[in-house]
């Protein structure tokens, strides 16, 4: 599908996490063709300069500030438009405004007869993918939602600077909502194929450092908004991993919202599992077996985002 081929992303929405992800996606040789598109038409011009003096450094490929016609040819869609979270604010309290702004864009995009894959970032993220699924009309392997790709990065992270190994080397997955009710899964957590349960083992101290770590996963979020006002780096970062596996057909295993259909015991949802994801999109779920504990709280999860979902009208 794309060997040999211009391949172009459009960008919607070039605030922190969208330029960041330009930024990133210039520096590591990933597409063609960058449109950027934003209601701050003047803003994202001048971030089309900016990224296009980088080009004399770089590879060749064409950034322009665009508008919703350049999605027509775009083999992805990226949307990273919308509020963002304030202080004190939970991801959810988003629901209302970024429905409503994705409604407009998910629409205006359509028009255009795109018909290639949509990734999602704008929170709270697993509720914004359902809606552009739904928008859309695409099928639902075209509509992926960065999910818990960055909660997985920080988990990764962290485990790696605790045991002192590569956190590439580090396999371990977080699930559920890109939020407050996300969840560890301890039960296939490795590092070098050595269980991480079986490294703490009979290590009480241990064990309350790493239920500590995981909280310190789960509200990075806000630790971060609350010194810098934003968190935007690492979301870039895995908004491009995830370009590169669907551009590349890498079919590289990634823990991204997606549809639900029966696996996990769940129906009708966007939520974060792991996924082969290629250049079809989502290529393939892999449900893994979780002890009890774990169904729970991603049962939990899951029920907590479909209540949220409850407020706000899905319908085209
Ligand atoms: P930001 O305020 O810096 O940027 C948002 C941009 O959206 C602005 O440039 C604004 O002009 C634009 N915008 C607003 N309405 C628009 C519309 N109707 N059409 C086109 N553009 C529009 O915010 P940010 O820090 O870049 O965050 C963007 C989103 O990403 C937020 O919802 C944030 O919560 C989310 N986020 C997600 C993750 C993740 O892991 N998925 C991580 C960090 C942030």
């Amino acid at each position: 599908m794309y060997e040999g081929k211009t391949t172009r992303v459009s960008l919607i929405g070039t605030g922190f996490v969208g330029t960041s992800y330009a930024f990133s996606l210039l520096n590591q040789e990933v597409v063609n063709e960058l449109v950027l598109i934003d209601v701050n038409k003047e803003k994202t011009e001048g971030e089309a300069r900016d990224l296009n003096h980088g080009l004399p450094f770089g590879t060749p490929m064409k950034i322009w500030a665009g508008n919703y016609e350049d999605c027509r040819e775009a083999d992805i869609v990226v949307i990273a438009a919308g509020a963002n979270q304030g202080p004190g604010e939970t991801r959810l309290d988003l629901i209302d405004k970024n429905t409503s702004i994705f409604k407009k864009i998910v629409s205006d995009v359509m028009e255009t007869n795109f018909n290639g894959i949509f990734i999602v970032a704008t929170n709270p993220v697993d509720i914004l993918t359902y809606a552009t699924w739904k928008f859309s009309g695409l099928p639902k392997e075209r509509v992926i939602g960065s999910g818990t790709i960055l909660d997985t990065a920080r988990f990764r992270f962290l485990l790696g600077d605790y045991f002192n190994v590569d956190s590439r080397n580090v396999h371990a997955y977080i699930l559920g909502e890109h939020g407050d009710t996300e969840l560890p899964i301890w039960s296939h957590a490795t590092i070098g194929s050595r269980p991480v349960l079986s490294l703490i083992e009979n290590n009480e101290s241990a064990k309350a450092e790493l239920d500590s770590l995981f909280e310190d996963v789960r509200d990075a979020a806000y630790h971060i908004i609350n010194r810098k006002g934003a968190t935007y780096y690492g979301i870039a970062m895995g908004l491009v991993r995830l370009t590169k596996a669907i551009l590349r057909n890498e079919n590289s295993i990634l823990t991204v919202s997606t549809y639900l259909e029966g696996e996990y015991g769940l129906n009708d949802i966007y939520i974060g599992v792991p996924a082969i994801v290629n250049k079809t999109g989502i290529r393939e779920i892999i449900e893994l077996d979780l002890n009890q504990m774990e169904k729970e709280k991603l049962h939990h999860s899951a029920n907590t985002l479909k209540q949220a979902m409850q407020q706000v009208s899905l319908n085209k």
